[in-house]
């Protein structure tokens, strides 16, 4: 990578409890990915918001109501440093930024993470009135008009941080939407450059990369257009366009959706899962109906967490003595962790036990444990309804015998914090209460107040099986069931997000995790798999003691579990995995577009205003194909031929190919070949299906036309493609 390195852009970053600064996975997947990089050296530079009163601490009072409370954020006693950011003259950093045609200020800090540095923006500075003086003390505000000076600041302020400070990344980084105003800034800059507006768009686009994390339509942020105007008003003519153009890069459904944006303005889209790349693909469809979703330009790099963070001190030790010098820097390293399997097993057993006995202390819970004893399942993570915290109570009768046995008790211990305006989360948390005072649940069920990294780091150390039970496909990952892994902790969960790629049938318990569309069929067929799996397998394994009365088939367990999953599902592999696939090449692609005064940049813009001026000629007239009389079984290639008008388009500058379906979820692509002109503009294109065994009807193929480029990242950069009549699309 050439000298400016990452920029990752974050509304949130969870380094540590004591910088309170994030809200759940994202957060901590930010902190966990930037904690990565400074230990492998990768040169990148977090930027993101200071909250001054951070996300909201947790009380649950006696009637089981969430109450919020936001203290100020103590920045001395943040385990990690955290400075003014201050020039050369050894005063204060200050950007401004434009909000609703008012000037806002904010200053920075910066925590410095070894070689890596985050900076963190914050309005309350002086010179801002008293409102802009608290636009950034909370995460997550409710209220809409907080919300988008928020992101105003992340992305614009951010970009002029950056700037001010004399930082020129090579790849811009957005993890997750909400930064996505950082690329219109981008093209101001180089609009104030003089560069055209098409053409910075191109140069943005080339060294911007976007991670999509929200597998739901809801969960994206959107503004209205009004408020677009009002927000942006003065400064859409400083991009070099007009403001339909301006509005036109993330506009969906006559609103402005930042992920849209996002899209709209990044040369590389990646999930971070393979089933949350391919629901994103189904998502993205949905915008653009005319590509088939298998076609939509979506990658993944799944998620993993900081081994350094989340395992426990005593786990650590284990490792240092038994697994090979060096395992905490080669951590994907497959081979690194097969020594794990000869750890004594009453050794991994002990440690795991110090791990539950510290966790009971810590968060207090009344328990007794002998022996191992009882066996103590952990649910913890945001109170967000996807992820079905009261699955397991479906059945109360049938979970007071689960937890009840006197020879094989069963705790169960609960944990999260619901987002202040979410009612159905926080009714959660008072159902649990509610329960955990029943009679047959009590000293069973409990729930521990304000989560958050402290009590996370003593949860997934310290329980015995970690439960995750969301609908499929709800969690787009999901990392705490990795954080758990790491320490021997087994996981019993849906198989959705990371543990679709995870789960080998032997490290750990899946629920098949039913897609049919109705919620109470999904939730009745899952939940009477996980107490399938709960009374069958889990109980009576982890009460079935081997040798010196300890559980050994369950250790063996623990130990395939971590063998499998820590060296996939950490963040040296998943940095080492960004690296590879999209910084290195978005940084080469965004010098190349940025060259000899924005060559490329130019040249591809001009490209694509030219093929977008003439798309509407493009026309597939007729789709034919030729009989082929000893194709009746389907084995063999059946001809295709295409009549396509491509007007004042050079014929080397689309690609024409039958596309069928293969009966199943996938598609076939045959690429067709021009053999003849029939007239100015107009062309036959002739191939032949592919090798497979398919049975080619006419409903089911047919041919397209997409404009293409040696300069495009992907096939449908353009998002457009012009079908025949008819037939699939
Ligand atoms: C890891 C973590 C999460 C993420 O939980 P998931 O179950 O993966 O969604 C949320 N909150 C905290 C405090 C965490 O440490």
């Amino acid at each position: 990578m050439p000298n400016g390195g990452v920029a990752y852009f974050s509304a949130e970053f969870g380094l540590d409890a004591s910088l309170p600064i994030y809200s759940g996975g994202l957060g901590i997947l930010a902190g966990d990915h930037i904690k990565a990089a400074a230990d492998m050296n990768v040169p990148l530079t977090g930027v993101g918001i200071f909250y001054g009163k951070g996300y909201f601490q947790q009380h649950i009072n006696e009637a089981g109501v969430q109450q919020q409370w936001y203290p100020e954020v103590d920045l001395k006693a943040s385990i990690y440093p955290v400075q003014l950011v201050v020039d050369a003259d050894d005063r204060p950093v200050v950007i401004r930024v434009t909000v609703a045609g008012r000037d806002v200020y904010a200053g920075a800090y910066s925590v410095q993470l070894g070689p890596v540095t985050l900076y963190l923006l914050n309005t309350d500075v002086e010179g801002n009135s008293d409102h802009d003086r608290r636009l950034t003390d909370t995460l997550y505000p409710s209220d809409h008009d907080a919300r988008i000076s928020q992101e105003i600041l992340l992305g614009v302020g951010g970009a002029r941080l950056l700037a001010a400070l004399g930082i020129q990344p090579d790849v811009y980084h957005m993890n997750e939407g909400h930064s996505a105003f950082l690329t219109l800034e981008r093209i101001r800059m180089l609009s104030a450059e003089g560069v055209p507006f098409e053409t910075a768009l191109e140069a943005v686009k080339a060294s911007t990369v976007f991670t999509t994390h929200t597998p739901v339509p809801a969960g994206h942020d959107v503004f209205s257009i009004d408020m677009m105007d009002r927000y942006f008003g003065e400064f859409y003519w400083q991009l070099g366009t007009d403001r339909e153009r301006v509005l036109s890069l993330g506009l969906l459904d006559g609103a402005f959706n930042m992920t849209r944006l996002a899209v709209s303005t990044s040369s590389k889209v990646n999930g971070v899962s393979k089933l949350h790349g391919e629901v994103t693909k189904d998502l993205f469809h949905r915008w653009m109906p005319h590509i088939p979703r298998q076609d939509i330009p979506v990658d993944s790099v799944t998620n993993g967490i900081h081994i350094g963070t989340w395992l426990a001190d005593g786990i650590k030790g284990l490792f240092d003595r038994h697994l090979p010098y060096g395992w905490d820097v080669r951590t994907s390293e497959q081979d690194v962790w097969t020594a794990v399997r000869d750890i004594p097993s009453a050794e991994l057993w002990a440690e795991h036990q110090r791990a539950k006995a510290e966790m009971v202390e810590e968060l207090g819970l009344p328990l007794a444990l002998s022996g191992g004893a009882p066996l103590i399942i952990g649910f913890a993570r945001r109170f967000a309804t996807y992820k079905r915290a009261l699955l397991i109570f479906r059945d109360l009768e049938r979970l007071a015998h689960i937890v009840g046995n006197p020879e094989r008790p069963v705790c169960l211990v609960f944990a999260g914090k619901a987002h202040p305006a979410d009612g159905p989360g926080k009714e959660l948390i008072r159902r649990i209460v509610e329960l955990t005072r029943e009679e047959r649940f009590k000293n069973r069920v409990f729930i521990v107040e304000n989560y958050a990294m402290d009590k996370a780091k003593k949860l997934v150390q310290g329980v015995d099986v970690w439960l995750n039970t969301p609908v499929k496909p709800m969690e787009a990952s999901g990392t705490s069931g990795q954080k758990a892994a790491m320490n021997g902790v087994l996981n019993c969960s849906v198989l959705d997000g990371w543990w679709v790629e995870g789960y080998n049938g032997r490290n750990g318990w899946a629920i098949d995790g039913a897609t049919d569309g109705d919620p109470e069929y999904q939730a009745q067929q899952d939940s009477e798999a996980l107490y399938q799996l709960l009374e069958s397998e889990i109980v009576p394994l982890f009460y079935k003691r081997g040798e010196r009365a300890i559980p050994t088939e369950w250790i063996n367990m623990m130990k395939e579990s971590i063998c499998t999953l820590a060296p996939v599902y950490n963040t040296h592999r998943m940095v080492s995995d960004y690296w590879h696939k999209i910084y290195v090449p978005a940084a080469a692609r965004g010098k190349r577009f940025a060259a000899d005064h924005f060559e490329v940049a130019s040249r591809v813009a001009a490209y694509k205003a030219f093929i977008r001026n003439n798309w509407p000629c493009v026309r597939v007239k007729k789709v034919e194909i030729l009989a082929d009389h000893s194709s009746r079984i389907g084995l063999n290639k059946t001809g295709l031929r295409a009549e396509i008008q491509l007007g004042g388009i050079w014929h080397k500058d689309v690609r024409v190919e039958a596309v069928g379906s293969d009966g199943n979820r996938g598609i076939w692509k045959a690429k067709l070949e021009q053999v003849q002109q029939q007239s100015k503009g107009c062309f036959v294109y002739e191939g032949v299906s592919p090798d497979v065994a398919i049975n080619i009807w006419k409903a089911n193929v047919n041919v397209r036309v997409t404009p293409i480029s040696p300069d495009f990242e992907n096939d449908f950069e353009m998002e457009l493609a012009a079908w025949g009549d008819g037939g699939r699309h």
